[in-house]
């Protein structure tokens, strides 16, 4: 039984009782469309189990982070995102503008990016 929090709004799309437009889930990785969506794509990859940060997980379940990242390949491929181009993000901490405390990957595709992000 992965480990999950009880005020974790991520933990809460993950087991069904807040709804989210679901568009991957499996035993480890749970994906969905940002509901604020910052661009044509954007999807939000996060573990099943509580993790604050991708550190956190990377430290603890090595291969939990690569399954995000591959999940995120994936979808990338189903979006039509994967030639042209996407970018992974995951804000780490307040300054970074994480908001919600359970980590996530964004998957952001379908226009053209500016770089350095603002
Ligand atoms: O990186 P950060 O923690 O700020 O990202 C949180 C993301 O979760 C935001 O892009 C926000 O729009 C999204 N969100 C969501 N569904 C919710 C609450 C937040 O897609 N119910």
């Amino acid at each position: 039984m992965p480990y999950t929090s009880d005020d974790c709004l991520f933990c809460k799309i993950v087991a069904g009782t807040i709804p989210a437009d679901v568009v991957h889930r499996d035993d480890h990785v749970v994906a969905f469309r940002d509901i604020n969506p910052q661009a044509p794509t954007h999807i939000l990859i996060i573990p099943t189990t509580h993790y604050e940060n991708a550190a956190e997980v990377a430290g603890d379940d090595p291969s939990g982070l690569a399954a995000l990242v591959v999940t995120a390949r994936v979808l990338a491929q189903a979006e039509g995102i994967d030639r042209s181009g996407y970018r992974i993000v995951t804000n780490t901490g307040a300054d970074a503008g994480q908001s919600v405390f359970h980590t996530h990957l964004h998957l952001l595709g379908g226009r053209r990016m500016a770089w350095p992000p603002g």
